[in-house]
C-alpha cells in the first residue's frame, strides 16, 4: 500500500522526510542468527557492542534446554490471561523464585519490563496523587505516570537536593506520593543515589520505587540489583526488574509486599488484559535465576565487570568522553546527532556495531554511541574494538 498516495497519511510521509533531513532516519539492523559477541547483522560480521545480553544468557545451553523442556511439558502458549485460566504452576514457581532471590515477600511477572512499569505506576496512583521522578527515567515510567493522571514533578538527574526541594514543597500533598528512579540509567550507565532517595521517601512518607532493568543480573550479589548493591534492603517498596536483558529471555517483574502484589493482580491492566508468558519463556527465566545463584553465574558476573573495566580504560586512554557511567553501559559522547549516526555507520563498515542514539531517546545535542560489553566478549574482541574506535574516531575528529 503506497501510503504517500493516501491523503489521510500524508503526515506520515512528511514526518519520515523530516527525519531524513535531520539525519535521524534509520533502518532496522537485522541479526542473522543468535545474539552473540561476534554476530552477523545485515550480512556483515561485526563485534557486537549493541545488546543488553550482559551475561550471554540469551543463548546459554541451560536456558535453551529449560525452554525446550518447558515446551514439551506445558506447550507453546498459555492460552489465557493470568486472571482467567492463564496462571500455570510454572508462572507461580518463577515468581516465588524471584521473590526469594530479591529477598522480598512476593513477586508478579509481567509480559515485559515496559508493562511492569507502566502497569504498576498507573495502577497504584490516581489523579489525586503525586509522582516525583528523575528527569532521565525510562519511557515506560513516564508513560505509566501519564496513564495514572497523577501530578508529575521532575527532579534534576540524580540530584538529591532538587528532589528534597520538591518533597518539601509538596509535603502537605493530600494524596499518595511516589518517588521513582531508574536504578541504572539506560542511556548514561550511571547509578541512582538510592540510599539518599530512600531517606527522603522515609522523611516525607512517599512510596519508594526503583526500576532495576539494567541492574538485574549486573549489580549486587548474584545480580540482585541496586537495592542489594547499595544496601537498601527493606527501604524500597517496589522493585521492578526485567527478564529481557541480563536474564536473557523476556518479561518484567515487580517485587514487594504480598499486599502490593495482590493489589496488582486486581488493578494492573497488562496483568488483567494481556495473556501470560509462554512456557518456554518461563522455563528459560527459571534456569537463568538458578544460574545467577550458582558458581557459574558468579564467574559470568566477574567476567562482565572485568571486561567492563578493560573496555572503559581503553576508551579513556584513546580520549573518548564516556560521561559518568559506572556500569557496562558505556556512552561515547559525540553531541551532534548527524555526526553520531555517521560515526556508528563508519564503525559498522569497519566491523563494529555500536548504535547511535539521538533525540528523542536522549536530549537534543546530546547524541552519542551506546556501547555495552558483555561477559562473553573475549579480550581480543575488545582490543580490536579499541583499535577500530580509535581509528574511526580520529578520522571523524571525535578524539
Ligand atoms: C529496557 C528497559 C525497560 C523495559 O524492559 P523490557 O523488558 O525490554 O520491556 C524498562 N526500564 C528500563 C530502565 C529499561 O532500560
Amino acid at each position: 500500500m503506497a501510503t504517500a498516495a493516501r491523503p489521510q497519511f500524508g503526515f506520515l510521509h512528511q514526518a519520515l522526510e523530516d527525519l531524513k533531513a535531520k539525519q535521524l532516519y534509520f533502518q532496522l539492523r537485522v541479526l542473522e542468527g543468535e545474539q552473540k559477541p561476534i554476530a552477523t547483522f545485515d550480512g556483515k560480521e561485526v563485534i557486537n557492542l549493541s545488546s543488553n545480553n550482559y551475561l550471554g544468557l540469551t543463548s546459554h545451553p541451560k536456558l535453551r534446554r529449560a525452554a525446550i523442556d518447558a515446551v514439551r511439558r506445558w506447550g507453546a502458549g498459555a492460552g489465557a490471561v493470568r486472571t482467567i485460566a492463564g496462571t500455570m504452576r510454572i508462572h507461580l514457581d518463577l515468581e516465588e523464585q524471584i521473590a526469594k532471590f530479591k529477598q522480598t515477600e512476593a513477586c508478579v511477572v509481567f509480559q515485559s519490563g515496559f508493562a511492569a512499569n507502566a502497569g504498576t505506576v498507573s495502577a497504584i496512583l490516581g489523579k489525586e496523587d503525586l509522582i516525583i521522578s528523575d528527569e532521565l527515567n525510562h519511557a515506560s515510567i513516564i508513560d505509566g505516570a501519564r496513564l495514572s493522571k497523577a501530578a508529575i514533578r521532575i527532579f534534576k538527574h540524580r540530584d538529591v537536593a532538587d528532589c528534597a526541594r520538591i518533597c518539601e514543597e509538596t509535603k502537605d500533598w493530600p494524596g499518595q506520593k511516589l518517588i521513582i528512579t531508574d536504578g541504572v540509567f539506560s542511556m548514561d550507565g550511571d547509578i541512582a543515589p538510592l540510599p539518599e532517595l530512600c531517606s527522603l521517601a522515609e522523611k516525607y512518607t512517599c512510596i519508594m520505587m526503583v526500576d532495576d532493568a539494567h541492574s538485574s543480573g549486573v549489580l549486587g550479589k548474584g545480580g540482585r540489583g541496586t537495592v542489594d548493591h547499595l544496601n537498601c534492603h527493606g527501604r524500597v517498596d517496589i522493585q521492578v526488574g526485567t527478564l529481557s536483558k541480563a536474564v536473557g529471555a523476556m518479561g518484567g517483574y515487580v517485587c514487594g509486599s504480598r499486599e502490593l502484589i495482590e493489589f496488582l493482580y486486581h488493578r494492573a491492566r497488562p496483568f488483567l488484559f494481556s495473556t501470560s508468558h509462554p512456557p518456554a519463556t518461563v522455563g528459560a527465566c527459571q534456569a537463568a535465576f538458578s544460574l545467577l545463584d550458582s558458581p557459574d553465574g558468579e564467574k559470568l558476573l566477574k567476567k562482565l565487570w572485568s571486561n567492563t573495566k578493560f573496555f572503559k580504560r581503553g576508551l579513556k586512554r584513546l580520549g573518548f568522553q564516556t560521561g559518568k557511567s559506572e556500569t557496562p553501559i558505556t556512552p561515547i559522547h559525540v553531541g551532534d546527532a548527524g555526526k553520531a549516526f555517521e560515526f556508528s555507520r563508519r564503525l559498522f563498515d569497519a566491523g563494529l556495531y555500536a548504535p547511535a542514539v539521538g533525540f528523542p531517546t536522549v536530549a537534543e545535542g546530546k547524541a552519542r554511541l551506546r556501547a555495552i560489553v558483555t561477559a562473553t566478549h573475549k579480550r581480543q574482541d575488545l582490543t580490536r574494538a579499541h583499535e577500530i574506535l580509535g581509528r574511526v574516531g580520529t578520522e571523524l575528529s571525535i578524539i
